[in-house]
């Protein structure tokens, strides 16, 4: 590949390497394909990691609400004292996401789900600023939006914001008009939504992979015509497991006679519960009752290092329990049923892993998704900053996590 090249980047949320492989997608036009270990958590905590190359401990985005005194969110309390009818209710939530995106300004990616509203008083959200343009780090972390900008590669990019049809459209029509563009990223929430409904029934995801697999071959095809030789990659963020249980841990720690706010605050994932202590012995408590549960793993702080999710403020937990793959949390903070597939599972779990395929060899071989990174900017013809992409280099390949993570979604 030479920086010279068309690169065409489609980022395909959820598509893991299990299904990937079974249905043997993207022979054609990206036959190179490798398989890669996701992050501990969610979206909101791997897609940085892709744009950026670095561990969520490195960019600084783990959960999609982290505990603040001050958060920006505050106003929202207002809304507490509504019935659970309405506050709860779609046609309530919508709307008000989409005023309060207005409002504020905020581009990131970001969803209220159900999250009690007086909560938001000490949650605030992580991902204010557009992952997917430059600037959006307050660690200071450079994407490869800030690569491309800083190295002039004239480049476009469509996201979740885009439609999928319109998006491919627009992909095509700026392939065919703008032979400036030297390197485009698509991404596409598609087969996330549809994992989460449709896991397990092979047909019908065979035809949604299909159907996305198409769209993408369609494109290449045009760009080959259009462009000559084109660089190719495909690549997601994690894969998608099948619920098999469903845990009330809301309901168990709500009977330990410990007060919510007071003694203990917690935030309810999907997949992770997280908490902060007031007293050692809520503290005591709370590890135990969940030690029973025996549906999950309180991690340790080491546990959290290796994975590259530990945090010195402890803005996304003091202590954090995982459940076991293909076990969720419901209701949750993050929805009242369980939705028939989740991710943000231990990132060893054979569903978990997320997938890279390429239209050449991959040197040296890709093994984790912050590798993306690396290719994409081999692509862009870029070079990474001196020293961005060592740390961690220990962790890509797994170790020892027992129990099992994930997060976020698609309420
Ligand atoms: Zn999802």
């Amino acid at each position: 590949m030479t920086g010279d090249k068309l690169a065409l980047v489609f980022f395909v949320d959820a598509l893991g390497w299990e299904i990937a492989r079974e249905l043997d997608c993207f022979r054609d036009v990206a036959p190179y394909s490798y398989r890669q270990r996701t992050v501990l958590g969610y979206s909101c905590a791997a897609q940085p990691t892709i744009l950026t190359g670095l561990m969520p401990d490195e960019h600084g985005h783990w959960g999609m609400f982290y505990r603040t005194e001050h958060s920006e969110l505050s106003e929202l309390r207002c809304l507490r004292f509504l019935p659970k009818s309405v506050s709860s209710h779609r046609r309530f939530r919508r709307p008000l996401l989409n005023y309060h995106r207005k409002h504020t300004g905020f581009t990131g990616y970001y969803n209220f789900y159900r999250i009690p509203f007086h909560l938001f008083g000490e949650f605030d959200l992580i991902e204010k600023r557009d992952i997917y343009a430059p600037g959006a780090f307050a660690s200071g972390a450079k994407s490869i939006f800030d690569n491309l900008a800083d190295g002039g590669v004239p480049y476009r990019v469509w996201t979740w914001k885009n439609e999928l049809d319109e998006s491919f459209d627009e992909l095509e029509a700026a392939i065919s008009g703008d032979h400036n563009m030297r390197f485009a990223l698509h991404y596409t929430p598609y087969i996330d939504a549809f994992l989460h409904g449709h896991v397990g029934d092979d047909q019908a995801v065979a035809g949604a992979v299909a159907l996305i697999e198409k769209k993408i071959t369609r494109v290449v095809e045009l760009a080959r015509k259009a462009r000559g030789d084109v660089d190719v990659i495909i690549f997601s963020d994690h894969g998608m497991a099948e619920t098999t249980d469903e845990h009330d841990v809301i309901g168990t720690v709500a009977g330990l006679g410990l007060r919510q706010g007071s003694d203990y605050h917690v935030f309810y994932d999907s997949t992770m519960a997280r908490f902060w202590f007031e007293s050692p012995r809520a503290r005591e408590t709370i590890i135990d009752a969940l030690g029973e549960l025996g549906c999950g793993t309180t991690l340790s702080d080491e546990d959290l290092k290796r994975e590259g999710v530990f945090f010195d403020d402890r803005r996304f937990g003091e202590v954090v329990f995982l459940m076991d793959p293909t076990k969720l949390i419901v209701p949750s903070y993050m929805g009242g049923r369980a939705p028939r597939g989740m991710h943000g599972f231990s990132p060893e779990h054979k569903d978990s892993y997320a997938m890279i395929a390429a239209s050449f060899e991959i040197d040296p071989e890709p093994t984790h998704i912050r590798d993306s990174f690396r290719v994409m900017m081999q692509v862009a013809g870029l070079q990474a900053a001196a020293g961005t992409l060592e740390k961690h280099s220990g962790s890509a390949d797994s170790d020892g996590m027992t129990s099992d993570g994930n997060r976020e979604t698609s309420a």
